[in-house]
Parts: structure tokens; sequence; C-alpha cells
């Protein structure tokens, strides 16, 4: 049986949201999912409030707020990232193409969309 306490966790904007998809990988522990077109977080328990979501959204429909809501699950959520580590695909750095097994991916925005950068190639996207 769940508990709950106050705490941050995802919030998703129905009106802004256009079900593009993308939120939906950086939530490692799967909390997130499109269902009729729209993102939802599927199991409260799932999202830590982490908000690695929101930097990928195109439309700004993903926000933090703090409410009441179930505790986050770490047991359960472990399970789902490790089961997702079986399946799962590498992203990659849009510039030089080093997959996220080799340097750490952060999400941009760039030329009117979202995608994903490494950590050797940011500083030049920042200091051109
Ligand atoms: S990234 Fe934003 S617009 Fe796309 S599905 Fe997720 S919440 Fe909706």
């Amino acid at each position: 049986m769940s508990t709950t306490t106050t705490r941050q966790i995802v919030k998703i904007d129905e009106e802004l949201c256009t079900g593009c998809g993308l939120c939906v990988s950086p939530c490692a522990e799967g909390a997130i999912q499109i269902i009729d077109g729209k993102a939802k977080v599927i199991r409260e328990e799932l999202c830590d409030g982490a908000g690695f979501c929101l930097g990928v959204c195109p439309t700004g429909a993903l926000t933090i707020e703090e409410r009441e809501a179930p505790a986050f699950d770490h047991e359960a959520a472990e399970k789902i990232i490790a089961a997702k580590l079986k399946t799962y695909i590498p992203q990659v750095c849009h510039v030089c193409g080093v997959d996220e097994d080799n340097a750490p991916l952060l999400p941009v925005r760039t030329k009117g969309s979202s995608t994903w950068v490494c950590t050797r190639c940011l500083p030049a996207l920042i200091h051109g």
C-alpha cells in the first residue's frame, strides 16, 4: 500500500501537449507514456520529480509542481530501470554522434527542434 506525501512531481498541460513522445525516453523510471495522443504520468509513484523530461518538451507542456502524491517507489523504479537496460537504444549526440554509453548527453533546443548533445560538444554550442 503506497503512502502519500507532499513532494515535487511532473505536471503535464494537455492543452500544450502535442503527443510527440519526446518526453518518454528521458524518464528512466517509465512514468510517462503517450495515451490517446497525450503524455500522461501513468504511475505517480514512478515519477521522482527530477524533471529530466522538461528540457526535451518543445511546447513547454511539462512543469514541476509540489502537491500531495504517492511517495516515490525506489524499489519499483529500480526494477523498471533494470528491465529497460536490457532493451534500451542509446541516444546519440547530434553534433559528433557519440552515444550515451560513451559520453553524458544533455537535451538541447536548436534550430526549432529538441535533440541531444554530449558534454564534449556542448561548450562549442555555448561559445560558438
Ligand atoms: S515532449 Fe511535451 S509535447 Fe511532446 S509528448 Fe511530452 S509533454 Fe507532450
